[in-house]
């Protein structure tokens, strides 16, 4: 009980204090003005229960973390307050602090997200979703062989906002699927254009772990080639373990019919999450990206290139084309190449860029473009 009264000696008789679980008090400091006097409260609590407990003759230290959100910029009602203070609590006890205040950037940016959400339509209607493209190169020859389309939204106010920040809102409405076939057309009349100019590219896209389980994904896909008259096998589709995870079946009926088409199958971000050595197997996939992550700590940590090597090895014995993505300098393409990766995607050989800006860079860039082999007609 020695707690409760302690807890209430360090409040105002106008203050109240609430058990809300088993470990959690709430606290109604109803007379203060604003956040440093709430803070001045948190510190009076902490000081009060700093010294240790003794209980039934052991001593026991409490440790304590304090969430604080402010009526009204934090919320104007009590379930909006608790949930802010409760996120405060989470953001203190993540950073071993005593107290923590709720972050208004981050209700900034819930509430920019929320109006984000909103705009995603319209966005689509006003075409406002446009790529980048960052090239590929072969390490054996050195040459660039194809490039990866990167999403953006080209917003009227915000500028370019980055897929990170759109994405996630993204997968939870439903414009991942026409989105999605947005990407690829777009991505298909690219590498139309550059075929026609004599580029030899493949090109790769992403797709949203949502929409791998539509079963007309495939033949959608299918229309899109032989609009835009690319051969299957310029395409590259990248997807993640945990995508495919989400439905299995449907996924692997979905990929072995763009692989029947002639699109070739690539895992991205490979090593986390769910990698597992039975997907490997199981996938109809002929290339593997080793994440970027461990990729771009490889120069720093030892663990990381032996992880990076490992994959690689891993990869070529079980025949797969081995991509390692986020290289950001010359020592680690080096390095890469000697362990026998085959392509190299990240900053030190180009950043995603426009089309018009790719063309400029590969006329100047030191890199040849394209394989030396020719790729099978397209779809009739
Ligand atoms: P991802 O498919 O793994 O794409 C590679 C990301 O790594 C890109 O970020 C690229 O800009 C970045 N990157 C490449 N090289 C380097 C490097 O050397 N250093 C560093 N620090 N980063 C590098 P971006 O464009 O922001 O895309 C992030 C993720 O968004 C992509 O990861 C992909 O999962 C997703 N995404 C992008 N475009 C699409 C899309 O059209 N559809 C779907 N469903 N997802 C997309
Ligand atoms: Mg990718
Ligand atoms: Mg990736």
């Amino acid at each position: 009980m020695r707690g409760r009264n302690l807890l209430r000696s360090t409040l105002r008789d106008s203050d109240t204090a609430a058990r809300l679980g088993s470990d959690e008090f709430g606290i109604l400091l109803a007379a203060v003005h604003n956040v440093e006097d709430a803070l001045q409260a948190a510190d009076r609590i902490a000081e009060a229960f700093s010294p240790p407990f003794e209980i039934e003759g052991h001593t026991v230290d409490l440790e304590m973390s304090i969430g604080i959100a402010a009526f009204p910029q934090h919320g104007g009602d009590t379930d909006t307050l608790l949930r802010h203070a409760d996120m405060a609590l989470s953001e203190a006890r993540r950073t071993g602090s005593i107290y923590s205040v709720f972050a208004s950037e981050e209700h900034a940016s819930a509430l920019a997200a929320f109006k984000l959400a909103g705009q995603l339509r319209s966005a689509l209607d006003r075409d406002e979703f446009i790529l980048h493209y960052q090239p590929k190169v072969d390490l054996a020859t050195g040459r660039i062989v194809g490039v990866e389309a990167l999403v953006r939204w080209q917003h009227p106010e915000m500028g370019l906002v980055m897929p990170g920040n759109f994405l996630p809102l993204v997968e939870r409405t439903s414009i991942a699927m026409p989105l999605s076939l947005r990407v690829v057309d777009k991505a298909l009349a690219q590498s139309r254009a550059w075929e026609d100019k004599g580029f030899d590219l493949t090109m790769a896209v992403n797709l949203s772990p949502r929409i791998l389980h539509q079963p007309d994904l495939p033949e959608r896909i299918k229309r899109l080639l032989v609009q835009h008259q690319v051969a299957p096998s310029r395409l590259f589709i990248e997807v993640t373990e945990s995508a495919i995870m989400i439905d299995e079946d449907r996924a692997l009926a979905a990929l072995d019919r763009l692989v029947a088409q002639g699109v070739t199958i690539s895992i991205d971000d490979f090593g986390t999450g769910y990698s597992s050595l039975t997907n490997l197997r199981r996938l109809p996939t002929r290339e593997l990206k080793i994440d970027r992550s461990f990729v771009m700590a490889m120069r720093k940590s030892n663990e990381d290139a032996v992880i990076v090597r490992s994959l690689v090895e891993l990869g070529t014995s079980l025949g797969l084309r081995v991509v390692a993505e986020g290289v950001e300098d010359a020592e680690v393409l080096a390095t890469l190449k000697t362990w026998g990766c085959h392509k190299a995607q990240g900053y030190h050989i180009a950043r995603p860029m426009p089309a018009p800006d790719l063309e400029t860079w590969i006329a100047t860039s030191p890199w040849g473009v394209g394989a030396r082999t020719r790729t099978v007609p397209a779809l009739a």
